[in-house]
């Protein structure tokens, strides 16, 4: 087979937005390898995805040690191909991943103490095949471990080479604060948050977007299709090869429910007027916030990465909608 050969115009095809105030550019939209990247999926799928992704100028990809299934085979096949295709081009791609979560068996095997942290990343690194990663996450919020020692983890990764770039994911906003202060006092580079933010879900909305953009912290929202509910495949039922429909498919039927089915119709009504598909206006609505560096997509095949790049071709929205948008969401 021959040598994977990326796209030389890539980055004529990206636009970039400062993360923070940080030193580095992310893409607009950014790759995350949760589901379709594990040991149960289609390596000739997932490979084709991440090469076309890099031919588009989408240079971070998005880990953590759990994703799969089972845990852990999404950074194995990751690293597989970085050896193959992306070796070459290391310096130029961001990569990231994150601890949090279940991973191994006994006391230390999920949640925050530095003894979990540390361990997990040498484990990460060594599935990928890398001597660091660009942005190491703390995944979730521990309230049985001091802030203190998480962040201590943090600044302990970055300051040994391990991790560039510290970030939290599903911190709320007092405990973002908190671990802003710890982290300046520690001069640890804290430079990006990564919640879960779409749509349908505004939760960020309730302080922790004011924060990020008075503290220039990046965001990257996470879910933005809401696992694929923003989109029309669900409105006739649930589609067999969807997430949803999937045995490994995080998505439960039960969160697909009337409520939620006349929201998405209501908003893809609104798409339509705008020219753009209902998957492409949940980007397109994201990008559109001056606080979002980039927003971090699934794909489960290149043909949906392809569509949903799409949504940069508008992402202006009048207050009239933007007002539609709240009413038919809020
Ligand atoms: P999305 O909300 O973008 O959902 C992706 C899914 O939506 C796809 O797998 C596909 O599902 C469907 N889809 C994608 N494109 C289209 C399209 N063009 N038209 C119709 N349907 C489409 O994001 P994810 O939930 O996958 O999350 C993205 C990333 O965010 C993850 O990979 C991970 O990196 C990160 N993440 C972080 C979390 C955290 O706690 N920090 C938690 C969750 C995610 P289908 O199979 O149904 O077609």
């Amino acid at each position: 087979m021959s040598k994977y050969k990326p796209n030389k115009d890539r980055y004529d095809l990206m636009e970039y937005r400062r993360c923070g105030s940080s030193g580095i550019l992310l893409p607009e939209i950014s790759l995350g390898l949760w589901h379709n990247f594990g040991g149960v999926d289609n390596p000739n799928v997932y490979k084709e995805i991440l090469h076309f992704a890099f031919d588009e100028g989408i240079t971070h990809f998005d880990l953590a040690n759990n994703y799969g299934p089972p845990p852990g085979s999404a950074e194995e096949n990751f690293g597989k191909i970085i050896k193959k295709s992306f070796k070459s081009y290391r310096d130029q791609l961001i990569i990231s991943t994150k601890a949090g979560y279940r991973m191994w068996d006994g006391p230390y095997g999920e949640w925050g103490s530095k003894k979990y942290l540390i361990a997990s990343l040498d484990q990460s690194l060594k599935r990928m095949n890398l001597d660091y990663v660009d942005i190491f996450y703390s995944h979730r919020f521990d309230a049985d471990t001091p802030l203190e020692e998480t962040m201590e983890a943090l600044d302990l990764i970055v300051r040994q080479g391990k991790a560039l770039y510290a970030g939290v994911s599903n911190y709320g906003p007092q405990q973002t604060r908190e671990a802003i202060q710890i982290l300046q006092r520690k001069g640890t580079p804290f430079i990006i948050h990564q919640p879960r933010y779409n749509l349908l879900d505004r939760e960020p909305e309730n302080g922790l977007l004011e924060i990020l953009e008075n503290e220039k912290i990046g965001c990257i929202p996470y879910s933005p299709l809401a696992q694929g509910i923003l989109s029309n495949k669900y409105l006739t039922g649930v589609p067999e090869n969807s997430r949803a429909g999937n045995p490994h498919g995080f998505l439960q039927t039960s969160q697909i429910t009337a409520e939620v089915l006349d929201k998405v119709k209501a908003l893809q009504t609104m798409a339509e007027n705008r020219g753009q598909t209902l998957a492409q206006m949940a980007v397109a609505w994201l990008l559109s916030k001056p606080v979002i560096t980039t927003v971090l997509v699934g794909a489960k095949n290149k043909q949906q990465l392809k569509d949903i790049l799409l949504s940069r071709e508008n992402i202006v929205f009048s207050k009239g909608e933007l007002k539609q948008i709240d009413k038919i969401t809020k």
